[in-house]
């Protein structure tokens, strides 16, 4: 078998086509366009790419991107006043704190620090909290994505068992939430797992975010299964590379994501969706 690819380049440009449908059609009625501040502490290289390509689809998107980019040697009280500033000005609909933060900030109190409403990375506890609760509101971005994937491929996980690989707050807890809500069998498998072979070979829908290339092998994927790899891992070419032998499991899987050019870029087109629909609460639109 050879796995079908998922274009998650394609599918993410749509999203962003209908965000801009959506918002011309706002601005037509006299209403102000969606705006996202996007704060980046520091200069660490992978983040000025992500932040570039945040910025880059604010305005394939028709949003006004308000860029904040600060010095290292910026205070944590300084981060925190900037961000209530930015709860207030009723310009901005989201606020974007680009992770990781440098080592003197704490970063679960900055991400506290953004009102919930502007939260449109999904990170804070209430929006985890709601989509805990299964009442969801402004949902984690990379997740969020994965699942409009899912959709795409027309697979529903009611009735399959879907593991995730990785257990962070930003990526793998929200993911296995999203899943419950579709209706998945999840397991989640973390760093204390041990052997995940187990878990992989048993898995109808995949969802690897780990940051090792190459810990899931491709022998182990179940043949048929759709297969989703979240990490983005620079090569020692400097190629980007995933966390799934790409070349194994595209053997034995039905559908896969490649990277780069799955997950990544609906993790972009979640956030200006996130963006777009808190600006049309806001407006009450
Ligand atoms: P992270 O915060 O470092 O979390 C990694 C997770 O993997 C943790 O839960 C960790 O377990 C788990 N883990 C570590 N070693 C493991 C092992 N041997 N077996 C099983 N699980 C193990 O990373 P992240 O932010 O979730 O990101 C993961 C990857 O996804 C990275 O490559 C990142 O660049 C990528 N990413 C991509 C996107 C995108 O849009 N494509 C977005 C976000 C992240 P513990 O919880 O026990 O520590």
């Amino acid at each position: 078998m050879t796995a079908q690819l998922i274009d998650g380049k394609a599918i993410a440009a749509k999203f962003k086509a209908d965000i801009r449908d959506q918002v011309e059609s706002m601005v037509a009625r006299g209403l102000r366009r969606p705006g996202l501040a996007v704060i980046m502490v520091g200069d660490n290289p992978a983040s000025a790419v992500y932040v570039r390509n945040k910025r880059k689809a604010c305005a394939e998107s028709g949003l006004v991107s308000v860029a904040h980019d600060l010095p290292y040697s910026t205070t944590q009280a300084e981060l925190v006043q900037l961000i209530e500033s930015l709860n207030r000005d009723p310009a901005i609909d989201g606020i974007l704190v680009q992770l990781p933060l440098p080592q003197h900030i704490e970063q679960s109190l900055i991400i506290e620090k953004i009102d919930p409403a502007k939260d449109v990375d999904g990170f804070h506890p209430f929006n985890v909290g709601r989509l805990a609760l299964r009442v969801p509101l402004i949902r984690p971005c990379t997740p969020y994505g994965v699942t409009k994937l899912i959709d795409h491929v027309g697979i529903s996980p009611k009735g399959r068992h879907c593991v995730v690989i990785g257990a962070s707050n930003i990526v793998g807890r929200p993911m296995a939430l999203e899943l419950l809500l579709m209706g998945g069998t999840v397991t989640v498998c973390h760093r204390f797992t041990g052997d995940l072979a187990p878990y992989v070979r048993d898995a109808d829908i995949l969802i690897v975010a780990v940051g090792r290339p190459g810990i899931i092998q491709g022998d182990w994927v179940k043949p048929g299964s759709l297969v989703i790899d979240v990490g983005m891992n620079r090569a020692p070419d400097g190629k980007l590379v995933g966390d799934v032998d790409f070349e194994g499991a595209s053997r034995r899987a039905a559908w896969i994501t490649p990277v780069p050019g799955g997950v990544g870029p609906m993790t972009v087109a979640m956030l200006m969706k996130n963006t777009l629909e808190s600006a049309l609460t806001r407006l009450g639109a």
